[in-house]
Parts: structure tokens; sequence; C-alpha cells
């Protein structure tokens, strides 16, 4: 460990490393940070075209859970839970984790089928969920909405108590402090622009400041990772959208769970200062831009004031956009590839914040054994062309 009191430092790249991380997000840095603690191995450059945590890792709506639909992926939404737990001590970095629980609302009786169907794999596999009535729901939310009054009425939901938020700028700045004092390279303004294969094994990635080689090469970019993947001469299933974010002002607070509606599609939670995080679906079009627009903005006010018609009026305060990368399955990509020696974690859409120290603790561990960790089997990059999807979620939408 480095006896520096900075956080961390950002770094001019060596030319050569064990490995080279293209992404210097969530998933990139806990992988690095989980091969130098779990596995010994330092000798890593993250390279980062920009600033640590540019990406999706400090965009997001903040929001975890583990229920998610699909029972494959499961077990590693739990193993991330229980990681976070544990990294503001490991890391010494307040990462303003709050298990507050996650309540999500159904408006039709199809949104109802499908939280019931999901509550019973739950049970199967131990995850805490409990379905609610409207007048259950209003007991812990006395300020929602149920009656007959809103476009949507609410007919039921759910609650799940293991879900929550952290606040995703100290989550990034934990694991940038944890790669940095393992003896980790950060190496920010250094984008890649080429990815070097020879015998069909990866030798090194071109990049803005040179060549730099390594015989294990890890796509971890996020929103970018098709790019990436091109690079490589492998065309990823993979599309890039856009995603839309905004704070409002604060106020009192009232609402103590993060929460979701299914049919407004929106969701989001009240932090500890008052102010609202809120979030909506991913815009329809496929886009490298950053862009926050007006029909975002409407969206989100009218699926928020539906559930709680007194946030009329409220400002917002600041509104940002992310670039997602979505599968066909809603899935994400883990494992290797066709190309010896590179890696994939890609293809997490809405749901790569939660999951990333599973995910970086699962990619370590294969890049390091050369064995692919049981949690993380079904998502290889073969399952497209074996036609075994593991889906996500359901369309059409509930
Ligand atoms: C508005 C919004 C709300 C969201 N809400 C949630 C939520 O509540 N919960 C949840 O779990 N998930 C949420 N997500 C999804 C989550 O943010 C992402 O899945 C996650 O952050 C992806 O992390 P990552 O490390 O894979 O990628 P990123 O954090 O995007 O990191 C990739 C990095 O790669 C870099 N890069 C790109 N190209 C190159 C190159 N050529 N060379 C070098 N570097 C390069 C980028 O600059 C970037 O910093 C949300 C996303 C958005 C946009």
């Amino acid at each position: 460990m480095t006896k520096d009191k900075a956080w961390w430092r950002s770094k001019a790249p060596e030319r050569s490393y064990d490995v080279v991380i293209i992404g210097g997000g969530l998933h990139g840095m806990a992988c690095a940070y989980y091969l130098a603690k779990d596995h010994g191995i330092k000798n890593i450059a993250i390279l980062e075209r920009e600033r640590i945590g540019f990406g999706g890792s400090s965009r997001n709506t903040e929001v975890y859970r583990i229920n998610q639909r699909a029972p494959e992926i499961i077990p590693l939404y739990q193993q991330a839970v229980d990681l976070w737990k544990g990294l503001s001590a490991e890391l010494d970095v307040n990462i303003m984790m709050w298990q507050k629980g996650l309540i999500a609302l159904a408006h039709n009786n199809m949104s109802i089928d499908s939280m019931r169907m999901r509550h019973e794999t739950f049970k199967l596999m131990g995850i805490e969920n409990e379905l609610l009535t409207p007048e259950e729901l209003k007991k812990m939310v006395p300020r929602l909405d149920i009656s007959d009054t809103p476009d949507l009425p609410i007919i039921g939901g759910y609650y799940h108590p293991p879900g929550g938020s952290i606040r995703h700028d100290a989550a990034v700045w934990a694991f940038a402090k944890g790669c940095y004092h393992h003896g980790i390279d950060l190496c920010e303004g250094v984008g890649v622009t080429g990815i070097r294969i020879k015998n069909n094994s990866v030798t090194g990635v071109d990049t803005t400041k040179g060549f730099i080689a390594s015989p294990v090469v890890l796509n971890a970019a996020g929103g970018w990772s098709a790019t990436i993947a091109h690079m490589a001469g492998l065309d990823l299933p993979v599309v890039t959208l856009p995603m839309q974010a905004m704070v409002t002002e604060p106020v009192a607070p009232f609402l103590d769970q993060a929460l979701a509606s299914e049919t407004y599609f929106c969701f989001g939670n009240q932090t500890i200062k008052g102010d609202f995080v809120i979030g909506t679906h991913m815009d329809p079009w496929q886009t490298y831009k950053f862009e926050n627009t007006y029909h975002f903005a409407s969206d989100l006010a009218y699926g928020w004031t539906q559930l709680f018609p007194d946030l009329a009026g409220l400002r917002v305060m600041r509104s940002w956009n992310g670039l997602c990368d979505m599968t066909p399955d809603s899935s994400p990509i883990m494992g290797k590839t066709s190309i010896e020696g590179f890696f994939i974690d890609a293809g997490w859409g809405y749901f790569g914040f939660k999951s990333s120290p599973a995910c970086g603790k699962n990619m370590a561990g294969y890049i390091a054994e050369q064995q692919c960790p049981e949690m993380i089997k079904a998502l290889g990059i073969e399952r497209f062309y074996e036609g075994r999807l593991v889906p996500e979620t359901t369309y059409p939408r509930n």
C-alpha cells in the first residue's frame, strides 16, 4: 500500500502491463481492485479517455436492489449488496449506503401478474420481497395517491427490504482510492484507439499516448463498449442508448424508500438532504451525445406528479444524461471473447451501478484463475449464438 495521503492520482501509462483495463468506471476499477486485493496482480493500468467516473458510474440514479427478474443473475446482485456493505470500512470512504428498501408500484393487471411471478422466484431463492395492496402501500408512504384520480391508479406493488441507494460519486472515489493504494496505475486522458492482435491473441492496445503492451485486456467501456469491441473486429450485440436523470430542489423528507413505477416508468429516491434523484426510461434513439430533452423532463414530471400530486411545482435543480449499453435480453455480457486474452464486462444497461463490485470480483477471478466463476457462467457472449438468453425485462413494458 502507498503512504500517499491523496485518495488517488492520475499517472502517465508505462509501456507494458500484465493487465490493461479500458474504462475508468466502476466495473473497470472494481476488477482492478479485486485483481490486486484477491489475487496479488498489481501491474495493471486503467486507461480512461476522459476522467475517472466520467461515464455511467457517476451519472446514474444510485438505486440498488437484488430482486432482478432473471434467476440466473440474482446471486450476482446478492453478492454485490454484500460487498457494498463492507466497502465503506474496507476503503475508508463513506459510500453513503442507505438500505432503505425499494417499493415498486403496479398500475395494471399485467404488472401485478409479472410481480407475482417474480415474487415466486424470490421466495424460492430466499430473496426478501413482499406483495402489497394499495392500502398497505399507503401505510408505508402516506403521501402516495392511491385514489382513482391518477390516469393509471395504483392497484398493488411490492416492497423489497434489501434495496436502497448509494452515493454514486462516493462509490467512484472509493474504488479509485482502493486501486491507487494497491499500486494500480489510473491513467486519465488516455483514449484507446486500437486493439492489437497476433495469432488470435491480444498483444496490447494503441492509445492516444502510444502503444501499451499487455497479454490481457478488459473491455469495461460501458456505453462505448461496442466501439472498443469493434476495434478488435468483434460485433457486440449491444446498442448504445442515452438515459437522462434529474435532481429537484429539496423538500422536507417524506419518502423513506427508493420507489419505482413500472408503468409510468419512473424511479428514484429522496436523499437525506430532501431532494429527489429521479430518472425514467432510456431514450429510444442510438447516440453517443450527452443531451437533455424537454420530453424527458415532461415525462418524468408527469409520472412523479401522478404518484405524488403535491410535488407539482417542485423545481428541477440539475439534469444530466449518460449512455447505456443495452443487449437484446437486457442482461450483461461477461467473460472471454473469441480473442485470447480479450475479456469483456459490458452490456449493463439500466443495472450496472448496483452490480459493479460483484462484477469486478468475478471478472478478476476469471482473469486470474483462467476459469469462469459459477456466478457469471450464464452471461457469456456465446449465449446469443446458442439461443439461451437471460431475459431481464418483460416486453411489452408492464
Ligand atoms: C441516467 C442513468 C441512470 C442510471 N441509474 C442506475 C441505477 O439507479 N442503478 C443501477 O444499477 N444502474 C443505473 N444506471 C446504469 C449504470 O450507471 C451503468 O450501467 C454503469 O455505470 C456502467 O459502469 P461501467 O463501469 O461499465 O461504465 P462507465 O461508468 O460508463 O465507464 C466506462 C468508461 O470508459 C471510458 N471510455 C470509453 N471509451 C474509451 C476509450 N476509447 N478509451 C479509454 N476509455 C474509454 C469512458 O470515458 C467511461 O468513463 C444508470 C445509467 C444512467 C445513464
